[in-house]
């Protein structure tokens, strides 16, 4: 087992980041611009990382496999960004963030990531709006702010139903400047497809130029790897298309760990699944729930009905509604934290109170707010999203209630990184969505957004200097080493071995597959036995992949199906990981529900006393059980209790 060293600074909570910044190693202007940094990928994370190194002074090239940095999956994000500003004064600080986010993560994390993560999240605010990010301002214009699940306090920031969009146009205003400056080099259609390890350190990658087909080789004094999540494994989420896991996969397979694979969100605001044919998932904003209310009928053969076609939902009376949030968590109501959420309504659909022709969905009503606030405003806070809906669904939520369902949403785990964003190999780093390390088992809210530009405009800028600041004598590494052939050549055998199969079956025939193997056995319920068969499934689903995959064109030029291929070989050898780590995991927390585990009440209940620690594995080849490390998760500050969203 790898004893793991999380790096975390000594000394009082909030003084951590602090004195690290004091002490660590600084690289001066005149050897910065001799070390290079390559950074993957231009969501939030990626593209503050690479723009505040290149305003610092040092050589960035930064990757994306799409046509513009602005198409990154980040652009998707709707709801809000957390911060603990404070403006409606209605409580908040930077402790009861801190306090919030490990609570919602179920104990999971670690207490001074997760603390740093508070204690910059209003100089996040502070640099967007220098970017003139257009947050939502209230009529006496101060920055207005909306609630989100977890949280009793209103600490979300947020610019209508778009609030990525609008972050990412000021990380992308900010990475414009730097390129043309010429301190950072911007990468379209370059795919990362593997790292290359030199005596140890990262010091480059592979990738394949999406529109020549050309392997090309890229050198850096080190990589960060920003590509976002890996929730795609279950075909299908909310997740943009293109949102793949497969460079943080290949990192893995170079000697990078990878810590807690199956938290995964289920996200309980979503529309529901049409049919077979469908490939995406829609979100629908958890800012809705401040709003809107959520419920099934009381009576099952009102349920029954519904979901024949011949009940509307507006026909049901007040008392006829079974308002299960509010019932069930008084105290938190309708902004429960996701996880319990999507469990709640689950369980109204399993009992047969769903609605919808398939009874796998509930009801997020306005009826009340717009009573109450009018239908104007309702229209300004949520326009876009009712918009979305209406389109989708050809129903009014004005007039009628929309109708969601859980979905696959965010990955809580990741590459394993320390206090310093670092993996465990030295010089590769990986920050937002990517790595694994500040949600625990369970993602608030609002939060991811605030953790990539954390990662990005305020914590590697600094770590990545105590790193590179060894470095300053290592000349610009060259591409032409045994390590770079070895790497180039791995990635060209591969892809002309998928190209060979010449099989029958689509990528997305065995995507499907995936994805329903995924859903029913490490989705949002799990069970020994069912981990057990999706291990077996997925085994013998990657053979059949191996034997029968159809792969049309050719290594030259675009190849869609080429590029989706390699992302689900990685997949299929992923989806084994997360099964097998929430297999290990006897105990439910957050996301990770495992049916043996829960109380009476159908809450997750977990075992503190053997699992308040992170699961790190290393890769020890494809068909071998790969190796369980443990990182202990020791609560210093905090006392670990039983998360209660009651009163
Ligand atoms: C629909 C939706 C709504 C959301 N709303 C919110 C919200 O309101 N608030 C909130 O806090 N969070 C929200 N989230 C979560 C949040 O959007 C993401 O967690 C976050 O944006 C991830 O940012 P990132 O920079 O880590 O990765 P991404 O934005 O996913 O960017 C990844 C980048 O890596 C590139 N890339 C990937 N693989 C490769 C490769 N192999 N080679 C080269 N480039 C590669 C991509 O092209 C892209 O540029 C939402 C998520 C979804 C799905």
């Amino acid at each position: 087992m790898i004893k793991l060293e999380s790096k975390c600074p000594e000394g009082a909570l909030a003084q951590k980041w602090t004195s690290y910044k004091d002490s660590q190693k600084l690289v001066n202007p005149a050897n910065k611009r001799k070390l290079e940094i390559i950074v993957v990928g231009t969501g939030l994370a990626g593209a503050a990382a690479a723009a505040s190194f290149g305003e610092l002074g040092f050589k960035v090239k930064i990757f994306t496999l799409l046509d513009s940095p602005r198409r990154a999956h980040s652009i998707a994000a709707q709801g809000g960004i957390n911060a603990a500003k404070n403006y409606p004064n209605d409580g908040d600080s930077v402790y009861r963030l801190f306090y919030d986010t490990i609570k919602g993560g179920d104990y999971r994390a670690r207490e001074a990531n997760v603390y740093r993560l508070a204690e910059v999240s209003n100089a996040i605010i502070d640099q967007c709006v220098a970017q003139g990010v257009p947050f939502a301002r209230e009529y006496s214009g101060l920055l207005d702010n909306r609630s989100f699940g977890g949280a009793l306090v209103s600490r979300t920031f947020y610019a209508r139903g778009q609030t990525g969009q609008q972050l990412l146009l000021g990380a992308y205003g900010a990475l414009s400047k730097e390129i043309h400056n010429g301190s950072v080099k911007m990468y379209t259609r370059q795919e990362m497809l593997d790292l290359v390890i030199v005596d140890g350190r990262a010091r480059g990658i592979i990738t394949r130029n999406l529109v020549t087909g050309e392997l090309e080789r890229h050198a850096a004094h080190a990589v960060v790897v920003a590509t976002g999540g890996y929730g795609n494994v279950f075909f299908l989420s909310t997740n943009a298309m293109n949102s793949n896991g497969s460079a943080a996969w290949r990192s893995y397979k170079r000697g990078a760990l990878f810590a807690n694979p199956s938290f995964t969100q289920i996200h309980p605001t979503c529309i529901p699944v049409h049919g077979e044919y469908q490939s995406k998932l829609t979100l629908m904003s958890e800012s809705l729930r401040n709003d809107g209310r959520i419920w099934v009928p009381k009576k099952k053969e009102d349920a029954q009905k519904i979901q024949k076609g011949t009940l509307k939902p507006t026909e049901i009376l007040e008392d006829d509604r079974d308002y299960f949030l509010e019932r069930r968590y008084p105290a938190f109501g309708n902004l429960v934290p996701r996880d319990v959420a999507s469990r709640a309504s689950k369980e109204r659909c399993d009992a047969g109170y769903g609605v919808g022709n398939t009874g796998l969905a509930v009801y997020l009503d306005f009826k009340d707010a717009i009573q109450r606030l009018g239908l104007e405003k309702i229209k300004a806070r949520y326009g876009n999203l009712f918009q979305m809906y209406e389109k989708i669904v050809d129903e009014n939520p004005y007039e009628t209630p929309m109708m969601i369902f859980p979905a696959v949403h965010y990955t809580m785990g990741g590459l394993w990184v320390d206090y310093e964003l670092q993996t465990t190999i030295p010089g590769l780093f990986a920050a937002g969505e990517a790595n694994f390390s500040d949600h625990g088992a369970n993602r608030l809210g609002a939060s991811a957004l605030m953790q990539g530009l954390s990662d990005g405009y305020f914590v590697l800028p600094y770590t990545i200097q105590n790193y590179l600041a060894d470095q300053i004598n290592v000349p610009f590494i060259s591409t032409d080493q045994p390590a770079f052939d070895t790497a180039e050549k791995d990635v060209k055998e591969q892809l002309q071995k998928l190209l060979a199969i010449k099989g029958n079956k689509t990528v997305d025939t065995f995507h499907r597959k995936l994805g329903h193997i995924m859903w029913d056995h490490v989705g949002m319920a799990r069970n020994k036995e069912g981990l057990q068969k999706a291990i077996e499934m997925i085994r013998k689903l990657r053979d059949e992949f191996w034997k029968d995959v159809k792969i049309p064109g050719d290594l030259n030029g675009k190849n869609a199906e080429l590029e989706k291929a390699w992302r689900l070989a990685d997949y299929l050898e992923m989806g084994e990981l997360m099964a097998r780590d929430a297999l290990e995991r006897n105990e439910s927390c957050g996301g990770h529900f495992r049916e043996e585990y829960q109380t009476p009440e159908g809450e997750a209940l977990r075992d503190d006393k053997n699992f308040t620690n992170v699961f790190v594995w290393e890769w020890k080849g494809t068909d071998a059980v790969p190796e369980k490390s443990i990182e202990p998760l020791n609560y210093e500050f905090i006392e670990v209790k039983t998360r209660n969203y009651k009163e």
